[in-house]
């Protein structure tokens, strides 16, 4: 089950995290893998080491996700060397958490060009590729919070909330062409993003998990597989939580 042989997987903000752990895990089970990084080249270089030495398949991509035209270009070029884009994870995302008296023009722009544009351009690209296939699996990351809210993160929750809605419209608009289009909502996961939070927060989000505990990238990176592999091929438009029960 959940074989990826033959397929080839674009990751955006593959290089560590959440992204990396799905990198690793659509590797394992036999994809061909492109990690888009934007900055830390190293990382990237790391996460495609980590792959060839368990003897799987990956190479660094270079490209802003929030850039439409730098996206159209690899994704292009991609498809030129590798004939094919089976497998779509739009992983890339930022927070910058503030409450909303504190909140600048500049974090919403930023969120918004990464966290919903950023997927925008990407599943254009790559819907294009897969409409022409007459089969494709995209996966976005979105958050508990783009469904609960969080004090603090009025920018960054409509941004995965903003997430959830693109997932429903392109599942609707691209079920007809063997496309499906899903989201996973993860909690609280122990990646960069949330090391910075302070351990009171954290704490305080642990104590709201019936699980009692932060999850771990590799556990969202297996619902990511799930939703990527030829087994869900009746899922789409849905929301796969993997939160501990912080929100069910
Ligand atoms: P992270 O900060 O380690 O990873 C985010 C990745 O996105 C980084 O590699 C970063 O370089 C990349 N990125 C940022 N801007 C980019 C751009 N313009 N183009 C290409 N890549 C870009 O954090 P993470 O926790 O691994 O988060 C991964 C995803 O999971 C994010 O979308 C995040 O919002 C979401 N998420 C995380 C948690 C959590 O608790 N960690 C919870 C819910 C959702």
């Amino acid at each position: 089950m959940f074989s990826m042989d033959g397929k080839v997987a674009l990751v955006t903000g593959g290089s560590r995290g959440i992204g990396r752990a799905v990198c690793e895990a659509l590797a394992a089970r036999g994809a061909h893998v492109v990690v888009n990084y934007v900055s830390d080249e190293r990382a990237a270089t790391e996460t495609v080491e980590r792959i060839a030495s368990g003897g799987g398949r990956a190479e660094p991509m270079r490209f802003d996700v929030g850039d439409p035209d730098a996206v159209e270009e690899a994704v292009t070029r991609l498809h030129q060397r590798l004939g094919r884009l089976d497998v779509l994870v739009n992983n890339a995302g930022i927070a910058r958490d503030a409450l909303l008296l504190r909140v600048r023009p500049e974090d919403v722009a930023a969120t918004w060009r990464i966290n919903v544009q950023g997927a925008l351009w990407c599943c254009k690209a790559a819907i294009r590729l897969m409409i022409r296939a007459r089969r494709g699996r995209v996966v976005n990351v979105s958050s508990v919070v783009g469904e609960t809210g969080n004090v603090g993160q009025s920018v960054y929750a409509a941004s995965k909330a903003a997430l959830i809605g693109l997932t429903k419209a392109l599942a609707r608009e691209y079920a007809s062409r063997g496309i499906t289009v899903n989201c996973v909502a993860p909690g609280l996961i122990e990646t960069d993003m949330t090391a910075a939070l302070p351990e009171e927060a954290k704490g305080a989000m642990i104590a709201q998990t019936p699980l009692g505990r932060a999850g771990k990238p590799e556990e969202v990176a297996a619902a990511v597989l799930f939703l990527a592999s030829d087994e869900a091929g009746y899922v789409t438009g849905q929301v796969l939580r993997v939160n501990g029960g912080m929100y069910v």
